[in-house]
């Protein structure tokens, strides 16, 4: 059987509101940063909001790697691209969009702080439960036992592509693939977005 793992799908509305309570308690800590550090891939989008939210001008990115293709751990976390700007003597925030196993966030903090700041603090989105690196700030914390994949909207496509492929392996054409990804992802993607996908991955045909 195909690796199609639980989902979550998260829309803007709850992007915005868990950015909104992390930068409420960044303000209620009275540590707004000089600069924020957004890892790349998953943390650019939601360090943009956060620099946005808290009035904070100067972003810099950090790329951790951790998870190759959706939900598929890809050996232990690794940065794969330094600092793009100095952060010595700054006050400094790092952003992610979730901790999992915690440790894309634990490596980027320890590269951060042999960067020389003045001090680093960590805020992600959403925080699962079995994490070892618990970031200072997040919205809101998944228990272990309800872990999912979050298909978050930056995401969606990626993510759409590589579920598709699988379950397409396993039950070809688009309806098929469809329903797969209802029963076994709890994902309802409309028709016309698997067709979209259909034109890059084989999907295989609906029997007729
Ligand atoms: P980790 O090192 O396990 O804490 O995860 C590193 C990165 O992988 C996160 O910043 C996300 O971009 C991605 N990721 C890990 N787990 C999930 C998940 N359950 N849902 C969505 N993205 C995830």
């Amino acid at each position: 059987m195909a690796d199609l793992p639980r989902c979550r799908r998260p829309g803007w509305d709850d992007i915005d509101r868990w950015a909104s309570i992390v930068a409420r308690k960044v303000l209620a800590a009275e540590a707004v940063p000089e600069t924020i550090v957004g890892l790349t891939r998953g943390g650019w989008v939601p360090s943009r909001i956060l620099a946005d939210r808290l009035g904070v001008r100067r972003l810099v990115s950090l790329r951790a790697q951790h998870w190759g293709v959706t939900a598929t751990p890809d050996g232990v976390a690794s940065l794969t691209e330094g600092l793009s700007g100095p952060v010595d003597g700054h006050t400094v925030l790092i952003v992610d969009d979730i901790t999992d196993t915690g440790e894309s966030l634990a490596l980027a903090a320890k590269h951060v702080l042999a960067a020389g700041p003045a001090r680093v603090e960590t805020a992600t989105l959403l925080h699962i439960g079995r994490s070892s690196f618990v970031p200072t700030y997040f919205a809101e914390e998944i228990p272990r036992d309800a872990w999912a994949w979050i298909v978050f909207p930056w995401n969606y496509w990626e993510d759409l592509r590589s579920l598709a492929a699988r379950a397409a392996a396993e039950t070809p054409g688009i309806d098929a693939v469809r329903r797969t990804l209802l029963e076994r992802c709890g994902l309802d993607v409309p028709r016309e977005d698997l067709a979209w996908i259909g034109r890059t991955v084989a999907l295989g045909r609906d029997p007729s």
